[in-house]
């Protein structure tokens, strides 16, 4: 198998170096306390924490990048600044709208599958939160990423665990997996997260996977923290890692 790393930016923000190429994945870029709280009306106290780097780090050698969906905490007005107008980038077709708003002008919409050179990527749908939420959550996507001599990756984004999930970890037999742990709660309520629960059903389900928890201790209403992911995965015998922001995972 070939290099793949995976640096941890800070929430969902990725970058990869996989199948040749740098590809960050749900840029959210703007300096803490900068958006609003999820957790304590008018107050901006989101992201939580800064980046661990300047933005022109994380924005120098991308090639691509990959939104699981276009959520402020995946996407946000500092990456739309930072980035090329023309830079390739995949994004799920329920978000053509929001991405037309835009100026990027290189833009594939992911429907069931597209080609990025030698990587191909396998959109699976995921649920953000309970049914009663979808009208206000929306649509989200996880990718799978193939790329021959390299691991298959899982980036499962804000999907809740689910068979949907479970049916792609047995079709497609991923080395590495992304998961968004952080259990965040929407207005205090329903969870629109996974949580170290559904965290461990993933890594139960791929004993062979290494599985990467992120979307953690940056944004207020998530309630996750790496030190119970890491004590479970312990406990459990489990391939847990809970990278600290920056961290480069390397296979
Ligand atoms: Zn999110």
């Amino acid at each position: 198998m070939k290099k793949t790393e995976i640096q941890l930016i800070r929430n969902a923000t990725l970058k990869l170096n996989y199948g040749g190429k740098t590809i960050l994945v749900d840029p959210m870029l703007s300096p803490k306390h900068s958006f609003m709280s999820f957790v304590e009306q008018g107050k901006d106290l989101n992201p939580t924490v800064d980046m661990p780097m300047s933005i022109s780090e994380v924005v120098g050698n991308v090639d691509a990048v990959f939104l699981t969906h276009a959520h402020p905490d995946h996407f946000d007005p500092a990456a739309m600044k930072a980035l090329p107008r023309g830079i390739r980038m995949f994004a799920q077709v329920s978000d053509e709208a929001t991405l037309n708003d835009t100026h990027f002008t290189n833009v594939s919409l992911v429907d069931e599958r597209a080609q990025y050179d030698n990587i191909t990527i396998t959109r699976i749908v995921g649920k953000h939160g309970p049914d009663a939420l979808f009208e206000v959550l929306g649509v989200v996507s996880g990718y799978i990423l193939e790329a021959e001599g390299y691991p298959t990756i899982y980036i499962v984004g804000d999907c809740l665990w689910d068979n949907n999930i479970e049916q792609a970890i047995e079709k497609y037999n991923p080395g590495i997996i992304v998961t968004n742990s952080g259990g965040a709660l929407f207005m205090g309520e329903n969870r629109i997260l996974m949580d170290v629960e559904e965290t461990v059903k993933v890594a139960q389900k791929a004993p062979g996977a290494k599985v990467i928890a992120v979307h953690v201790e940056a944004i207020d209403h998530c309630k996750v923290s790496r030190n119970e992911l890491k004590a479970v995965s312990e406990k459990e015998g489990l391939n847990i890692i809970a990278p600290e922001d920056g961290e480069v995972v390397s296979f």
